[in-house]
């Protein structure tokens, strides 16, 4: 089918969604191949149930009276269709791309960017070859920006979401140890999140640069436009401060206090106001954006449970992210137990990286260290390591954590949070 005529169609939907169970009137559903093994009776029932139009793989399916229509690849029509609606769109796009943090630097410039415009971002994670598609998709003519997370465990990633979302903006939130296995060691990370840097760079687009980071000034150096932070010199400067272990940035004497804990929100925060501050929004603004928002997504969330303190980064885990999440910890007063699960995707790396976590944290002196999943255990031969989080419930019920604070940080397939109830 051809993107161009089906474009108007598009125009009228409310929205396009991929989730049989999601289906919502005047919905535009592409129905992939995963889901339909009736596609047929789906389809039609979809449009029976009011969906505007669905986009089926098979082309017996086809109905055009019904607005069921084939196409080779859901997948590729998406895309594509993706592609075309960019081309239509004169607003700003911020693309984030990087290693560790740009889920919560999307939702701070989201914050921020929206004090003064309507700004569509990504919704979640959904930061893929199908959630960059279905983000750009979501974009209506009263969005005024949009702000498009893209994720990537291997090289070429970054540069094909790039061609779907075509960013005006850029920022690479760090280049750290994630993904290792599928990019192939760090400098195949640095060399696939810097895919971003070269779209924006062929295209003269701005690259947001934190100065403070060696390999993006490096990778920066003499290019403009940018919008630059970190540095004496840089366009912006903010200075750290915490108060409580929640991070703060303080510009022009004027202090705003996150709701994040972890120095390395610093630079997260910094990047938003950044882009705040360009796009003319004052800091008074910014600050109340910054201090308004509220992690609810087990990234670097702070919960008192009684009167004990629990710090919530179970979303995911890598050698970067552990080690910022460990020296973050040891800075917390009082008694302190960590519960850290196993990163995973490490591939060759995986015990190395594994060993050198356990011995990190028990040069930082916590009170107890329990550790959740097999490559933690590989390495770790004290009776607190455990197998899985089911495992460590059981030992939990009956050995109580006296600990006054408590961290829990692991990679997602550990699923650390189905313990909290436990402690
Ligand atoms: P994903 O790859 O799952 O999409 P992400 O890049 O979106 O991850 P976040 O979900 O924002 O990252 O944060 C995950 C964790 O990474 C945080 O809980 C924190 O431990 C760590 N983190 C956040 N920001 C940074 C940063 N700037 N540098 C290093 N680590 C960070
Ligand atoms: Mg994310």
């Amino acid at each position: 089918m051809n993107i161009e005529q089906f474009y108007p169609l598009f125009l009228q939907a409310d929205r396009v969604t991929i989730d049989s169970r999601k289906i919502a009137r005047n919905d535009l559903f592409f129905a992939f191949s995963g889901e339909n093994f009736n596609a047929a009776t789906l389809a039609e029932k979809a449009i029976d149930d009011g969906v505007l139009a669905v986009i089926v793989e098979q082309s017996e399916f086809e109905n055009k009276d019904k607005n069921i229509f084939y196409v080779p690849s859901t997948l590729e029509f998406l895309q594509q269709l993706a592609m075309y609606h960019r081309d239509q769109l004169s607003i700003p796009i911020i693309g984030l791309t990087g290693s560790n943090g740009k889920t919560t630097t999307k939702e701070l410039i989201h914050a921020v960017l929206s004090e003064k415009f309507n700004v569509q971002y990504t919704s979640g994670n959904l930061n893929n070859h199908i959630g960059v598609p279905l983000t750009i998709l979501s974009i209506k003519p009263e969005h005024e920006m949009a702000v498009i997370e893209m994720g990537a465990n291997h090289q070429k990633e970054i540069e094909f979401l790039c061609t779907i979302s075509r960013p005006d903006f850029g920022y690479i939130t760090n280049f750290g140890k994630a993904h290792l296995e599928g990019f192939g060691g760090f400098e195949g990370v640095i060399k696939g999140k810097s895919e971003l840097y070269d779209y924006l760079k062929i295209n003269h687009r701005t690259i947001i640069v934190n100065e403070n980071d060696p390999i993006q000034a490096e990778k920066t150096e003499n290019y403009s436009p940018k919008i630059s932070f970190g540095k004496e010199g840089a366009d912006y400067n903010f200075e750290p401060f915490s108060e409580e272990h929640f991070v703060g940035l303080m510009y022009n004497g004027v202090k705003a206090v996150s709701k994040l804990t972890g120095e390395y929100n610093f630079t997260n925060l910094c990047a938003a106001a950044s882009l705040g501050l360009h796009f003319g929004i004052g800091f008074e603004k910014i600050k109340h954006a910054i201090e308004q928002y509220t992690p609810t997504n087990m990234r670097s969330q702070v919960v008192k449970k009684g009167d004990r303190t629990l710090v919530l980064d179970t979303y995911n885990a890598n050698p970067s992210s552990m080690i910022a999440s460990l020296n973050n910890f040891v800075t917390f007063e009082g008694s302190k137990t960590i519960i850290i699960g196993d990163m995973l995707e490490l591939g060759v790396e995986s015990e190395k990286e594994h060993q050198s976590i356990l011995k990190l944290a028990q040069e930082l002196s916590f009170d107890q260290i329990i550790t959740v999943g097999k490559h933690f255990k590989a390495v770790n031969l004290s009776n607190l390591a455990f197998e899985n989080t089911a495992a460590l419930t059981e030992y939990l019920k009956q050995h109580a954590i006296s600990s006054e604070n408590i961290l829990l940080k692991g990679s997602r397939g550990v699923a650390l949070e189905k313990i909290i109830d436990f402690i």
